[in-house]
């Protein structure tokens, strides 16, 4: 096989492992795998096991559906669900992985991989690492991608859009009607037309999260105001605490034909070869297309 040369003007690879992020929601059929690998206690030492979903208007943030998730995830899934600061869940793999004689190399951005010989290199650092197998975990915007299926355009921009925030639990508890959403663990999603929020708490951090979703570019938290006007007061609240926010753009993808080399130990995980999106959509590339997608 020939020599494989990956080029891209921006490689993104962290020189060290440090807090990033904010929650991530770690559902059964994730903590199923945890459990068989014994490390879903350790990743529950630092989780919040959400004892609902609600459900709320967007107008007032009265209860539309009150869905119990203990012991029912268990008994359905077998598992729980869990909520978890990204940097803690990152921590404890990290922890087990380097028990288990991996060893890290930070800061070293792939642009090469011969996967003939299975070894990859970086033209910054000059050296090239020979390995047993490759796994192309370089998330949305992979260049391990294209190695697996030419000409593959699996990754699908969407109109809807993220916006980010977390808040200290503390200065919530400053304003009576704020403390009701921290009195116990649970999800809020608001509904509303065109957009929906999520929030919960997480453990350790001393953090509240909180994600809009909409259809439109905002920018800054005077947008954000002015585009959930008329929402459960509550939010209108949350944002006037709130100090920033990260946007971010959502993708999901078309089903690759494999994510396994055809003729070398090298595969793709992650969203190098299925994002999608962190909720449920009606998705096809035409209805993308034409604008937009069907919840
Ligand atoms: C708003 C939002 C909310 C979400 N909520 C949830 C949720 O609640 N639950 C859930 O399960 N998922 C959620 N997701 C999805 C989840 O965040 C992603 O699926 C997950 O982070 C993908 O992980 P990954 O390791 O595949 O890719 P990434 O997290 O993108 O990691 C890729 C890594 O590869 C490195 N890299 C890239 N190129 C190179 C290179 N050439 N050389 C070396 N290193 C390189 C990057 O630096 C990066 O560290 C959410 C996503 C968004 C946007």
């Amino acid at each position: 096989m020939s020599r494989s040369t990956l080029s891209r003007s921006e490689v993104r690879a962290k020189s060290t492992l440090r807090q990033i992020g904010a929650g991530i929601e770690v559902p059964p059929n994730s903590t199923r795998i945890l459990r068989r690998w014994n490390m879903l206690e350790a990743v529950k030492s630092y989780s919040i096991e959400p004892e609902k979903l609600l459900l709320r208007s967007y107008r007032d943030g009265s209860i539309m559906s009150n869905q119990s998730l203990v012991p029912s995830m268990e008994d359905t899934y077998g598992a729980p669900w869990l909520l978890i600061h990204r940097a803690n869940f990152q921590k404890v793999l990290a922890q087990e992985a380097e028990k288990l004689g991996v060893r890290f190399r930070m800061g070293f951005p792939v642009t090469k991989i011969d996967y003939s010989s299975l070894s990859i290199a970086s033209s910054s650092t000059d050296t090239a690492i020979q390995v047993d197998a490759i796994l192309g975990a370089d998330g949305l915007h992979s260049m391990c991608r294209s190695e697996v299926q030419a000409n593959c355009d699996s990754v699908l921009v969407t109109n809807d859009i993220a916006y980010r925030i977390t808040i200290k639990a503390d200065d919530m508890r400053k304003h009576h009607r704020l403390s009701e959403l921290l009195a116990i663990p649970v999800i809020n999603a608001w509904l509303g037309p065109n957009a929906h929020v999520v929030s919960y708490t997480l453990k350790e951090t001393g953090l509240y999260n909180f994600v809009f979703i909409c259809r439109v570019q905002l920018d800054g938290i005077g947008e954000m105001h002015e585009f959930f006007k008329g929402w459960d007061p509550r939010l209108c609240m949350l944002l006037d605490i709130a100090g920033k926010t990260r946007k971010w753009d959502l993708y999901t993808s078309n089903e690759m034909e494999t994510w396994i080399h055809p003729k070398s130990a090298f595969a793709l995980l992650g969203d190098a070869c299925h994002p999608m999106h962190p909720y449920l959509l009606v998705a096809s590339s035409k209805n993308l297309q034409n604008g937009g997608l069907d919840r």
